[in-house]
């Protein structure tokens, strides 16, 4: 057998190949000079055209872009009303962003377990969780998979609470015919380089409500507007604005809304490529019995954001951290997404404990991702394999 890196043996590969990157072209990088040869950097003509391109291409009727994926998920909950004493129903297996977003509106994170196959949210475990104060259910389409919306939907139809999609990872990804943005109550985007498309720092938030659009919009431009509909106190003079509820600065550069529109025009061939390296992982893999992948959601016609593999740990001599350790020697950078939320030191101290998930919580001790972008080239995705089964087949029993 070939002698691993970790052990002193010649690497897979030369250069360590990154676990994602965003990819930028000429045309990505002439609307950004445009802009910064025109009248706006900010609040111009760049901000509007993204998003009626990012309605377009989702089917939603509305959407607010904003500075990060952050901010359009704290935007979200404001515009649901989530406040004191609320409760919201959050995926533990995502990032912290998914789930501080309820705390900054004063509210409290209720974490329901993942599918033990899927690894999206369970339908079974958002229903044992709801109370009289469950305001609203966050689901995050980890790594770009629909989650179980039909039945997440029904739930919160009969109980009266709001749907809101943490679509960071899963832009590109259509549900039971229906495209990512149109179909919770609320749906919350990413621009962060290593998702599907960039720009720079970004996020939307997108809806089918004139209602929650208007509180949407509010939200993220100090609660000030200028719209006569909705002005209140009516001064009758044109520099006349008016705030009406305490919200945040949290607008997007022309610049940056400029590169992700050019960015949004090659998402069909990010998808593309993206579905094509997910193919050709699930084949590598699919037959490994050291290894279980991701089950897929039948609905899901997925956009994959992140590749996981997890480790049957019982059939390998080695655990997680040592293969781990082994992909990066054969300069893999692999990562792990993620460390489930509430184990965090800060999650501990405002009295979330170890044992609440425990799908979420074995995932976590077995998982490794694998690199997975569009700039990927054959030869990168050939040597992720091949480290992989070298790594992976060193240390089998
Ligand atoms: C990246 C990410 C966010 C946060 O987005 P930013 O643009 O980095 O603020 C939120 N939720 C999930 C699931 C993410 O992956």
């Amino acid at each position: 057998m070939e002698k691993l890196a970790i052990e002193g043996g010649v690497p897979v590969r030369e250069k360590v190949l990154a676990y994602g990157r965003q990819y930028i072209d000429d045309a990505d990088i002439s609307a950004v000079v445009e802009v910064l040869k025109s009248d706006f950097l900010t609040c111009g003509p760049k901000v509007a055209q993204l998003e009626q391109k990012l309605c377009e291409m989702t089917k939603a009727k509305y959407a607010v872009a904003v500075s990060n994926g952050t901010a359009a998920l704290h935007v979200a909950c404001l515009a649901a009303g989530i406040t004191k004493g609320d409760e919201v129903i959050v995926a533990p297996m995502t990032f912290a962003a998914s789930a501080n977003c309820v705390l900054y509106c004063g509210a409290t994170p209720v974490f329901a377990d993942i599918d033990k196959d899927t690894y999206t949210i369970s339908p079974e475990e958002i229903e044992k969780r709801i109370t009289p104060c469950t305001k609203a259910v966050i689901a995050v389409d980890f790594t770009g998979q629909a989650c179980d919306y039909t039945r997440i939907k029904e739930i919160c139809k009969k109980k009266q609470i709001l749907l809101i999609e943490d679509a960071a990872h899963s832009i590109g990804t259509v549900y039971d015919g229906v495209p990512v943005g149109s179909l919770a109550d609320i749906t919350t985007f990413s621009f962060h380089p290593v998702k599907t498309i960039t720009a720079g720092e970004g996020g939307a938030v997108l809806t089918n409500s004139a209602e929650l659009y208007e509180k949407i919009n509010l939200y993220a431009k100090h609660g000030i507007t200028r719209d006569e509909k909705l002005i209140q106190n009516h001064e009758n003079s044109s520099w006349y604005y008016e705030q009406q509820l305490l919200g945040y600065n949290y607008r997007i550069t022309d610049m940056q809304c400029a590169l992700c529109k050019s960015q949004l025009e090659k998402l069909e061939k990010f998808a593309e490529r993206r579905k094509e390296i997910t193919k050709k992982y699930n084949e590598a893999f699919g037959g490994m019995s050291q290894i279980t992948l991701q089950k897929e959601q039948p609905k899901s016609d997925t956009v994959r954001h992140l590749y996981i593999i997890r480790l049957n740990t019982d059939k390998l001599t080695a655990d997680r951290k040592q293969i781990y350790d082994a992909l990066h020697a054969e300069n893999i950078g692999v990562n792990v997404h993620y460390i489930p939320i509430y184990l965090f030191p800060y999650y501990q101290s405002i009295g979330y404990r170890r044992g609440l998930c425990p799908q979420a919580e074995a995932l976590y001790e077995q998982m490794i991702t694998i690199p997975l972008y569009y700039a990927m080239s054959e030869k990168d995705v050939c040597d992720v394999i091949c480290a992989v089964k070298k790594v992976v087949e060193h240390y089998t029993k």
